[in-house]
């Protein structure tokens, strides 16, 4: 079972998740620009309402609050996702080469284990037509914490295949220092890709099981999960 981060993993979006924040927080509570110098790398959507809610607000958000910004969030970023024109959308190197191989290799079941809600993920997926590779998913809106959202993922997974697979035949897949230590407190590998805001130096350091520069080399990647 293989389990994928999306941002900076699979996909960079360029901005459309800090437009679509950014146009939450403005309809609720009337402040502009609230992303600010945001960190959105490794924490999940909720982790991120609530740190720019501390921070603007000057207080937790109420739940009746998260539900409104979130329910505009998911409905902005569907729709802003598609317009071309808006951010910096790419590819990381070697997508979708290397889900084409996972998944024509049929040895696989393919899986997403990612801080996005889950609508979000699929939108962002769906943008290059990449949602077809993947059958299930762990997803921000599950937990607002990584290594519960990796539960949930091999849960599903485990739950689609009617079968125990054992954890070191799990691997999660993510450029954040925050899915190598969800993989850990899982017990599950982690593969640790440097395509997001860490090199393969800084990566290192968190000890993940394997590390890769980035996803392009398909015949590496398939040496490591075989
Ligand atoms: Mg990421």
């Amino acid at each position: 079972m293989l389990l994928f981060d999306i941002d900076l993993t699979l996909l960079y979006t360029g901005g459309v998740g800090r437009f679509a924040f950014n146009n939450a927080f403005k309809k609720v509570f009337g402040i502009d620009e609230v992303w600010g110098n945001t960190n959105p790398q490794g924490k999940t959507d909720r982790l991120i309402f609530d740190e720019i809610a501390l921070r603007v607000l000057n207080r937790k958000l109420r739940e009746k609050e998260y539900r409104n910004l979130l329910e505009i969030y998911v409905r902005d970023f569907k729709r802003m996702i598609k317009i071309k024109t808006l951010g910096d959308f790419r590819l990381m190197p070697g997508i979708p080469k290397l889900l084409q191989t996972l998944v024509k290799s049929d040895r696989f079941i393919l899986g997403l284990a990612t801080g996005n809600v889950e609508e979000v993920a699929w939108a962002k997926l769906g943008r290059e037509n990449l949602a077809r590779y993947f059958r299930f998913g762990g997803f921000g809106s599950d937990s607002g914490e990584r290594p519960k959202i990796v539960k949930t993922a091999i849960r599903r997974g485990r739950k689609l295949l009617r079968k125990r697979i054992p954890p070191e035949r799990i691997f999660m897949v993510g450029d954040a220092f925050q899915d190598i230590d969800a993989a850990r407190k899982t017990g599950i590998r982690s593969i640790a890709v440097a395509t997001g805001k860490l090199d393969l130096n800084q990566l290192k350091e968190f000890n993940p099981d394997f590390i890769l520069p980035d996803l392009s080399d398909s015949e590496r990647f398939l040496s490591i999960v075989r």
